[in-house]
């Protein structure tokens, strides 16, 4: 069995409820909406983060990771995503206005850039120490991608934010070894025309692709609730005939798959 953890499993902020973060090892996370709170010092030791989109639920704790550990770092934060996440990130967050562009700031204690961007493409597989990642388009309101995590030999699929995607059940289909999906559920089922124009799913719409899923042994997770909405998707899920046996995600959780 592998592990990952879920730092953040919400669609938005509320007391006690974090944005998307996902902790795949000690030093290397996915999307950074809640990684200070949650590992406190801990979180000196990643230097690798692969972001889904530019979304600010998905980067809001990245200029204050950098910041917090600034003076001990000894090696450059490798922030990866598509080349459209990363050019947002470039001229909204790290634009010497919001906050300095640590692109050009030199660590205090080595040789190189404090952060690097560092772009990918869908298909192509990074690897990390002993995990393989190999992101995957996803339908959203901007450039966007999910993610199948491989770890010690074991495989699970991460959407992030989407809206209906047939890729996310094509791979499935087609790789076996996935044994857990974590996909989103952001709106009540009545607020589709929001889901729609947001490219959010609701519980409808997810029992209606999770029809597309065609074999079994996949233990579906569910995240991105929007916090005001928790009873209604909690109720809803629970009556839809393939959603009813997911999980629901909460801040901190480990998923073993
Ligand atoms: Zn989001
Ligand atoms: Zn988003």
């Amino acid at each position: 069995m592998a592990t990952i953890q879920m730092l953040g499993a919400y669609g938005g902020r509320d007391k006690n409820k974090a944005t998307t973060s996902l902790l795949v090892n000690e030093r290397v996370a996915i999307d950074a909406g809640n990684l200070l709170n949650p590992l406190g010092r801990d979180a000196r030791r990643i230097d690798a983060i692969f972001l889904t989109h530019c979304h600010m639920d998905h980067l809001i704790d990245l200029p204050f990771l950098i910041d917090a550990f600034f003076s001990e770092r000894t090696r450059p934060l490798d922030i990866y995503g598509l080349p459209h996440t990363l050019e947002m990130v470039r001229k909204h967050v790290f634009n010497n206005d919001i906050w300095p562009d640590f692109n050009e700031i030199n660590l205090l204690n080595g040789q190189d850039r404090s952060i690097r961007l560092k772009p990918i493409h869908p298909g192509e597989t990074y690897e990390e120490e002993n995990l393989k990642l190999t992101p995957f388009e996803t339908n959203h309101t901007v450039p966007s991608i999910g993610y199948v995590i491989e770890k010690e030999g074991r495989k699970l699929m991460f959407t992030s934010d989407t809206y209906t995607c047939p890729k996310v059940w094509e791979i499935l289909n087609a790789d076996e070894a996935i044994s857990a999906l974590i996909i989103e559920v952001s709106f009540p089922s009545k607020m589709a025309q929001l889901a729609e124009v947001s490219r959010h799913l609701t519980p409808a719409l997810l029992d209606e692709e999770l029809a597309h899923l065609k074999r079994e042994g996949v233990a579906i997770y569910i995240n991105h609730f929007k916090p005001d909405f928790i009873p209604a998707l909690k109720q809803e899920l629970a009556a839809g005939k393939n959603t009813r046996a997911a999980n629901l995600l909460d801040d901190g959780q480990i998923i073993e798959f």
